[in-house]
């Protein structure tokens, strides 16, 4: 363990982006006993956390001038780059010596010129991305997935505790949001399966109730996934992972494979759904695919006869 191991006492801590994630992971970290303080773009979710203590600072500069380590997580790479590469962002203002934890699933691209230009400034970051949605956060059993200096990720390990059931150190820069796209892949495909057993089921009239809880007990049902047959049982598609943030990162994920040449047919098909859905739906839970793909015929769809997946994917 390094000497210089990070502690609550001793760093002060500056939250950026207080959105679903955002949000909860500010809460969590103040609530364990950090010195935080946050910013977000619009003034309401700040309003929320200031009432419960946590300091809220009027603009980017005054929060990363003031912080040591600073976390961000953001809907976006257009936010991102916004948010560190402005005139009056991140890196305009954040101390040589200072660390940054940056949570949002973006390209790799991005990534990788953030850590180039963090390095050129004497700044240390960390790619820290998420996997685990807003109940994982709130419980604290969310999985880290980090890109960087090995020093640098032991120092921030009693950040990771306070938040996480796991971390992981991936490699060199930019490959925690790289495995962060093979997980969601995974999330991505794993709705679609999901979505069209709960549909094939419910075409052969068998009782609702009983076919979503036999899938919740099956082996071939992940975790996440099972808390997604809960949200279509109880018809509760209020946005824990919103469906425009899992189709964003379908576009990552294919934009990425594309680039190093990964043949993803699962994916193209999931992918054609997710943007079949998202005008009606994109801000309801990734869960609420489940309707959608019910309510399809087959003459709707554009997956059938699947022959060709690089149409799908065009
Ligand atoms: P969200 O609820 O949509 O929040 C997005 C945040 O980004 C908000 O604070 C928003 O500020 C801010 N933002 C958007 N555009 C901006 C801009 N141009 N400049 C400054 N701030 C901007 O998203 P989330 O669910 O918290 O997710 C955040 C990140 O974590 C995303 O990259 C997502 O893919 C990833 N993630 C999410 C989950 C999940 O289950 N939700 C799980 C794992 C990873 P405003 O309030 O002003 O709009």
């Amino acid at each position: 363990m390094p000497a210089d191991i990070l502690k609550k006492d001793k760093v002060k801590l500056g939250f950026i982006g207080l959105g679903i994630m955002g949000t909860r992971l500010t809460r969590r970290l103040h609530a364990a006993g950090w010195n935080i303080r946050a910013w977000n773009r619009s003034p309401e979710p700040a309003r929320e956390l200031r009432q419960a203590g946590i300091p809220i600072v009027a603009s980017v500069v005054d929060l990363v001038a003031d912080s040591d380590v600073i976390l961000s997580s953001l809907a976006n790479d257009a936010a991102v780059d916004s948010v560190y590469r402005d005139v009056a962002g991140v890196f305009s203002s954040a101390r040589p010596g200072a660390i940054i934890l940056e949570m949002s699933t973006i390209s790799p691209l991005l990534s990788h010129l953030l850590h180039t230009e963090a390095s050129s400034l004497g700044i240390s970051l960390l790619d820290l991305a998420v996997s685990g949605s807003a109940p994982a956060v709130e419980a604290g059993t969310v999985t880290l997935l980090a890109g960087g200096d090995r020093d640098v990720f032991e120092r921030c390990s009693p950040i990771y505790a306070s938040i996480a059931k796991q971390w992981f150190l991936m490699g060199g820069g930019s490959s925690g949001v790289q495995m962060k796209l093979v997980v969601n892949l995974m999330l991505g495909i794993g709705m679609q399966a999901v979505a069209e057993a709960v549909s094939l089921g419910e075409h052969l009239h068998l009782d609702r109730t009983v076919l979503l809880d036999v899938l919740s007990k099956t082996a071939v049902v992940p975790p996440a996934l099972v808390g997604k047959l809960k949200k279509i049982e109880t018809d509760d598609y209020s946005p824990q992972f919103p469906l425009r943030l899992m189709s964003k990162d379908m576009d990552l994920i294919m934009e990425t494979a594309r680039a190093v040449g990964a043949d993803l047919a699962a994916g193209c098909a999931a992918k054609s759904v997710l943007d079949a859905n998202l005008k009606a739906n994109g801000d309801l839970d990734l869960s609420a695919i489940a309707p959608f793909v019910f309510n399809r015929t087959s003459e709707q769809s554009s997956l059938r006869p699947v022959t060709d997946t690089d149409k799908l994917c065009a």
